[in-house]
């Protein structure tokens, strides 16, 4: 058997970095942004007004003003602005030159066209030229795009934008047990679960996973299923990955020409696991264990599509919190407890059977306890992977 943190190093030779590619702006939200890319303009390009009122050069309260042209968003008033003068504007609109502030519409009376200026508190109302960001601000790689970085890029006049090319993931489930969610299962089929669960982890990463069609507990299923791989760069087979007799993703990819990297790794849950190369597709054979297979994906499969995506080989990010409830000494594998966070620290359940989903469902952290780990007491600072 070997450590977390080995195999993790395994998987990361194996996990090649796909590359960059352009995307239109329409399509970067969740996106990784892979280089620095810049304002291609100055926002806003000119003195912008901030309200909508009237572009003065000085005001006192008590004070007529002649009112000698309008500016609004989109068109500009092409004269001067001198004392005793004011131009309507609207919010947005370029502020003429010789003006110095806007007075709001709510200050003034206007009469004909004239206005008298009631009240002359207040800012400038006026958005200088570059104060959101000037030509070359930067926005710096890597980060995930969300939809705030969209609207400042479409602002910035970034129109198409280079972003870490989608790992593509085949996802495999195998077993005569299993069948669809929706289905009628027979008496002793259970519903495929893993395969749901591990497709949301890889879209909420970033990947653009595909379910393949359930394998059969058979070699020729097998076979069809891993022949549908397609183009993708990782494949992922769930189940069927022990050594029992009805375990056939070893000797079946072992046979199409895969290279087994390892089996065994010293966790809990999670133990059988296996890694390799299948054509061009890199492989991982998860345990079928629903919360096993959920946990290997947040501890393997997260990291492999992470660097894939250029973003580094660097493990699941850990935080650490106290313990609210005491734990026992923990056996010779590192163990990933489904555990509970909230104000007054980590509590792990008591159930932690590797099938048991609604445990898996109710916790918000896996409290990570290294191989041989004594009993903690409550208040020991500990470690966890937040779900
Ligand atoms: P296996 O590794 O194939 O021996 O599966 C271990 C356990 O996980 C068995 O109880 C299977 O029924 C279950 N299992 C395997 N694959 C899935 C899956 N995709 N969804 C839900 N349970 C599964
Ligand atoms: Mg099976």
């Amino acid at each position: 058997m070997i450590t977390v943190s080995d195999a993790l190093d395994r998987l990361f030779a194996l996990a090649q970095p796909l590359g960059t590619e352009e995307v239109p702006l329409l399509q970067a939200n969740g996106r990784w942004l892979t280089q620095t890319v810049t304002a291609r303009r100055d926002q806003p390009p000119f003195p912008a007004s901030a309200m909508d009122g009237y572009a003065v050069h000085a005001a006192t309260p008590g004070e007529t003003l002649t009112v000698i042209g309008e500016s609004a968003a989109g068109h500009r008033f092409d004269g001067m602005v001198g004392a005793g003068q004011a131009v309507r504007i609207f919010t947005g609109a370029p502020v003429p030159e010789g003006a110095t502030r806007v007075v709001i519409q709510e200050d003034v009376t206007r009469t004909g066209d004239t206005i008298t200026v009631n009240e002359a508190e207040g800012g400038t109302n006026i958005r200088p030229a570059g104060t959101d960001f000037v030509t070359g601000t930067e926005i710096s790689a890597p980060r995930r795009l969300g939809p705030n970085d969209i609207a400042l890029m479409a602002s910035m006049n970034i129109a198409r934008v280079p972003v870490a090319r989608r790992p593509k993931v085949a996802l495999i489930s195998t077993g005569d047990e299993l069948v669809m969610p929706g289905e009628t299962p027979g008496p002793d089929q259970i519903i495929a679960s893993n395969t749901f669960g591990l497709y949301a982890l890889l879209q909420n990463l970033g990947a653009e996973p595909r379910l393949l069609p359930i394998a059969r507990d058979n070699a020729a299923s097998l076979k069809t299923a891993f022949s549908l791989i397609g183009d993708a760069d990782l494949a992922i087979t769930i189940g069927g990955a022990s050594v029992g007799d009805h375990d056939l993703v070893a000797p079946v990819a072992a046979d199409l020409g895969m290279e087994r990297a390892f089996h065994k790794v010293a966790m809990r849950p999670g133990k059988p696991l296996m890694s390799g190369r299948l054509n061009k597709a890199m492989m991982i054979g998860l345990p079928g264990n629903p919360v096993s297979a959920m946990v290997c994906g947040h501890v393997f499969v997260a990291p492999v599509i992470r660097a894939m995506m250029g973003l580094g080989a660097a493990p699941a990010p850990r935080r650490t919190a106290p313990l609210a409830a005491p734990v026992a000494g923990n056996g010779p594998r590192e163990h990933y407890m489904r555990a509970q966070l909230d104000e007054s620290g980590l509590t792990s359940f008591e159930r932690q059977d590797s099938s048991l989903l609604s445990v898996l469902g109710a916790a918000n952290a896996l409290l990570v306890r290294p191989a041989g780990d004594d009993a903690r007491r409550a208040g020991e600072i500990v470690e966890y992977l937040p779900l």
